[in-house]
C-alpha cells in the first residue's frame, strides 16, 4: 500500500535522525545497531552520515580484505557490468571458468563450486558429505563438528554450528550432527561410528573467539578420516585468502582436507563464496546441487580481481608481518590493562579482558573512532583489512588505549 504522506513517504531531508527513524520503522529487527548510519568507505576507514571517521578493525566481518571501495573491485564491477551481468547458471561464462582455474591452481584442489554466502558453500559441503555417505558408506549421514565452531545461519549450518545457545533455537534441528571439543582426538574417535560420513571444522575458529586447531590434531583427523573413509571438510570461510598470514590456514599445519569452503575475503565485500573439492569427491549428479547465482559473472569477475590482488600484492605476507607487530604492541600494554591470551595468526587476532566487558569496550572504541568486535563477553577480536600498515596498528593501539582507560576509570 503506497502512502505519500510525510510519515511514511520516502525520506526527503536525509538527516541522520530521519534516516534512523526510517530504519527503525522499516527494517526488521534482528540486531542492536549503534545510532549511526555508515555512508562511505575508503581503504582502512569508514565514514558515517555526519562525517565521523572510523578506523576499521572489523573489516566488514573479516571480509573487506583489500580495504573499502578498492580500485580492483570498482574496476572489475564496472567492466563486467558493461559486458555481462547474468547469463543464468545454465551456461558457462568466462570469469566463472577463469576463477575456478585460479582457485584450483592456488589451493591444490581439483574442482570448484560457487555460491553467494558462506552458509551456502557449507550447505554444499554438507550435501556432498551425505552423498559420499550414501554412495560409499552404506547410507552414513552424520557429520562431526567442533564445539564452538561456526558454520552459518541456514538451518543445516546452524545445526552444524557448535554454539551451545543455538542448540534450542528454531527446533527441531536438522538431525545428523554431533559436536565434540576441539583438539581432543579421543573424543573425536568416540564420536565417529558407522553412521559417520564426515568431519567438519575450522582450522582456526573465528566466531568462537579465535581458537586454533593444533597441527597435530589436524594430522590425526586426516589419519582418522583415511582409516574410516570419511570426508574431511575445512571451513576456511574466515581464515582463507591471506587472513591468517598464509593463503589458506591449512598451510600452517600442512594438512589437506577433501573439501574446503571459502567465503568472506574471496569477494572483498561482494557476496561470493566457493566450495573446493578433490576430484575423488566430484560426486554430484545433475539436479543434486545448484542455485540462481551459481557462477554469477559479476561475482566471478570480482572474485578474480580480489584474489589476483591478494597474490600480486602478497597481502598474506603483509597480514603475517602486521599480525606479529600488532601482537607485540598488545603484549606491551597487557599488564597495564589486565589483558590476557593474546592469540591468533596474521590479521585474525584476539585477546581476553580480565572482566566480561567486551560490549562496553566496543562502545568506548566506537566513540574513539575505532571499530572492533567482541565475539564473547570477555573477548575482543581484531580482523582489519589485509592492507593494514604499521601506522594503522599504532593508531588502533592509541585509540584502544584511550578506550581502555575510560572503561576502567
Ligand atoms: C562467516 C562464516 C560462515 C558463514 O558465512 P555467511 O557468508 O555469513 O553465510 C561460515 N563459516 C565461518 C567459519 C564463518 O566465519
Amino acid at each position: 500500500m503506497l502512502q505519500a504522506d510525510s510519515e511514511t513517504g520516502p525520506n526527503q531531508s536525509g538527516s541522520t535522525e530521519q534516516l534512523l527513524a526510517d530504519a527503525k520503522r522499516s527494517i526488521l529487527f534482528t540486531a542492536v545497531r549503534p545510532e549511526l548510519v555508515m555512508e562511505r568507505g575508503e581503504g582502512m576507514y569508514l565514514w558515517d552520515t555526519i562525517g565521523n571517521r572510523y578506523l576499521d578493525f572489523i573489516g566488514g566481518w573479516a571480509v573487506t580484505c583489500l580495504g573499502h571501495s578498492p580500485a580492483a573491485i570498482r574496476e572489475a564491477v564496472a567492466e563486467q557490468a558493461e559486458t555481462l551481468v547474468n547469463a543464468s547458471p545454465a551456461f558457462y561464462n568466462k570469469p566463472m571458468i577463469e576463477l575456478a582455474k585460479l582457485l584450483t591452481q592456488l589451493s591444490g584442489y581439483d574442482k570448484a563450486f560457487f555460491a553467494s554466502s558462506g552458509a551456502e558453500a557449507n550447505e554444499c559441503a554438507i550435501k556432498l558429505a551425505r552423498k559420499h555417505g550414501a554412495l560409499r558408506l552404506g547410507g552414513a549421514y552424520e557429520i562431526v563438528t567442533a564445539v564452538n565452531g561456526f558454520h552459518g545461519r541456514t538451518l543445516a549450518t546452524m545445526s552444524a554450528t557448535g554454539k551451545a545457545p543455538w542448540q534450542e533455537l528454531f527446533a527441531p534441528k536438522l538431525p545428523g550432527f554431533r559436536h565434540v571439543p576441539l583438539n581432543d582426538i579421543d573424543r573425536m574417535r568416540d564420536a565417529v561410528n558407522e553412521r559417520t560420513c564426515a568431519i567438519m571444522l575450522e582450522p582456526i575458529q573465528g566466531e568462537g573467539g579465535v581458537h586454533e586447531a593444533d597441527a597435530g590434531y589436524l594430522r590425526k583427523l586426516r589419519e582418522l578420516c583415511d582409516e574410516r573413509g570419511l570426508m574431511l571438510i575445512f571451513d576456511e570461510i574466515q581464515t582463507g585468502f591471506g587472513r591468517t598470514g598464509t593463503m589458506f590456514a591449512f598451510e600452517h599445519a600442512g594438512v589437506c582436507a577433501d573439501v574446503m569452503t571459502l567465503g568472506k575475503g574471496i569477494g572483498g565485500g561482494f557476496p561470493l563464496s566457493a566450495m573446493l573439492a578433490t576430484k575423488e569427491f566430484d560426486l554430484f549428479e545433475p539436479g543434486d546441487q545448484g542455485g540462481t547465482y551459481i557462477g554469477q559473472p559479476l561475482a566471478m569477475a570480482v572474485g578474480l580481481a580480489v584474489v589476483r590482488e591478494i597474490i600480486n600484492r602478497k597481502l598474506h605476507a603483509n597480514a603475517k608481518a602486521m599480525g606479529e607487530y600488532a601482537k607485540e604492541r598488545l603484549h606491551a600494554i597487557k599488564d597495564r590493562y589486565g589483558l590476557s591470551a593474546i592469540r591468533g595468526k596474521g590479521l585474525l587476532l584476539a585477546f581476553d579482558l580480565g572482566v566480561p566487558r567486551g560490549a562496553g569496550l566496543v562502545a568506548e572504541c566506537l566513540a574513539e573512532g575505532l571499530l572492533i568486535n567482541s565475539p564473547a563477553p570477555q573477548t575482543i577480536r581484531l580482523m582489519p583489512p589485509l592492507i593494514a600498515e604499521r601506522e594503522h596498528i599504532d593508531d588502533m593501539l592509541l585509540r584502544l588505549g584511550r578506550a581502555l582507560d575510560r572503561l576502567f576509570s
